[in-house]
């Protein structure tokens, strides 16, 4: 099939390499000059426990006490936030109590233990190190942090992932450069945990894709989808261009594309940022990638830098970076490993990025109900953990066959 992919994020990457793959005609439109220039830029890089990424799922619970992320499990609003922001805050609160959130929870589970597995076969058959470290660490403060978590440990438990509860002393063995003046009850190791380079490898699967003889148009903004056939109308061209079938793959840009065809998908840019710095100490940097659930940072090592990451908002907050944010990373990494990265230097890169949400937490894959047309967009938080997984999947349906995880939990005619 002549298949055609918008947008050239982690997603559409992934997307268009693995029906590049099924020896389909793929052609990408994505509107910037590069692969992964928007919310795929500079993701933290947790790769898994996908179930365990901050701001992956609304929480859990009867009410504040046991939301999965601590007390302040929703996003703050910044300018710009409006009254959409507002409703939209409260459908994500509200959506960790509705009676299906379980069932939910398990199936992103099985998504992101699906796409952990398919980046690291195609990791292995591309030959590259995507700047991969191994090993996840649940910083516990306090005894009762677990607590906290136990919806998402349960749910992680019961389909076989390996959680090892440890002390203090044996978290600093895996962790060597924790700092030993830092408030730690003990820890929550996965050691099949993982983090990478998100963008480093969107552009590994660009030139996968375009080796496997897939077309990469860059400066094409698509700003319509046809309406009864498999088409698109890139900006500045005479005539849409037809194809078999489309796939949007957008991101935050999905839902406004969308809108024409009758399809309301409430999608909000939850922003949040990354600081990453020049490694400073091997030993006194994150081997692998550690969690501080009570601010929802993550702290993971890229090759030779390490990045924090949290924060997030509801709103453009006018452009401008929430200053206490930044600083609450930078207290976090030098905090938990002081010595490990060097934050003064020139070279810090400090970026605020969207995650493109769904209030449920969870991403639309499958098809769109409109002829031709599939979606993969919305992966809010975990666009990184679920991207190779939900590729293949949609690839799969897309030729007809069974995808290896059940999507049905996934489709757009759930809002
Ligand atoms: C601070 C932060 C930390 C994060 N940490 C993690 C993490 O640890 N683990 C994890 O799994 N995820 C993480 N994420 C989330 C992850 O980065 C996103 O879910 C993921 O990047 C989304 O990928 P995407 O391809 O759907 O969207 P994008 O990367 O935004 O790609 C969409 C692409 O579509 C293009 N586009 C849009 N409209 C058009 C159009 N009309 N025409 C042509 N092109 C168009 C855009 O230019 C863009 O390139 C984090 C996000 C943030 C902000």
């Amino acid at each position: 099939m002549r298949i055609a992919i918008v947008g050239a994020g982690i997603v559409g990457a992934a997307t268009a390499y693995e029906l590049a793959a099924d020896g389909h005609e793929v052609t990408v439109f994505e509107q910037r000059g590069a692969a992964a220039e928007e919310a795929s830029f500079g993701s933290a890089g947790l790769l898994a426990p996908a179930l365990l990424v901050p701001w992956a799922t609304p929480g859990l619970g009867d009410g504040q006490k046991r939301r999965l992320w601590g007390g302040s499990a929703a996003p703050h609003l910044v300018r710009g936030a409006g009254s959409g922001g507002l409703a939209w805050r409260w459908r994500w609160s509200q959506a960790g109590r509705s009676p299906g959130v379980r069932a939910l929870l398990a199936a992103l589970e099985g998504l992101g233990r699906y796409s952990r597995m398919r980046t690291r076969e195609l990791a292995g058959l591309f030959d590259v190190d995507p700047e991969t470290s191994r090993g996840t660490l649940v910083l516990l403060r306090r005894p009762e942090d677990l607590e906290q978590l136990q919806p998402a440990l349960q749910v992680l438990r019961d389909a076989g992932e390996t959680l090892h509860e440890v002390d203090a002393d044996t978290a600093r063995l895996i962790e060597p450069g924790l700092s030993t003046d830092a408030p730690l009850a003990g820890a929550l190791h996965a050691p099949d945990g993982e983090a990478s380079n998100c963008r480093l490898f969107a552009q590994i699967l660009r030139h996968a894709a375009q080796e496997l003889g897939a077309q990469y148009v860059f400066g094409a903004r698509v700003q319509a989808l046809g309406k009864g056939s498999a088409s698109l109308q890139v900006a500045g061209e005479a005539a849409p261009r037809p194809f078999d079938a489309v796939v949007l793959c957008a991101g935050l840009d999905s839902a406004a594309l969308l809108r024409p065809q009758g399809l309301h998908l409430p999608m909000a840019a939850v922003h949040g940022y990354t600081i990453s710095a020049p490694l400073r100490e091997d030993t006194h940097a994150p081997q692998g990638s550690v969690i501080d659930p009570l601010h929802h940072i993550t702290i993971t090592r890229q090759g030779q830098r390490v990045r924090v990451s949290g924060g997030a908002e509801l709103g453009h907050g006018g452009g401008v970076q929430h200053a206490p944010t930044l600083q609450t990373l930078y207290l976090a990494l030098s905090g938990w490993f002081p010595g490990g990265a060097l934050t003064s230097s020139h070279q810090v890169q400090v970026w605020r990025g969207a995650r493109p949400t769904l209030p449920d937490g969870a991403p639309v894959i499958g098809n769109s109900g409109r002829s031709g047309l599939w979606i993969n967009a919305g992966h809010g938080a975990c666009g990184w953990a679920q991207a190779c997984g939900s590729a293949r999947a949609l690839a799969d349906l897309i030729a007809g066959r069974a995808p290896a995880v059940d999507l049905q939990p996934f489709g757009a005619q759930r809002f």
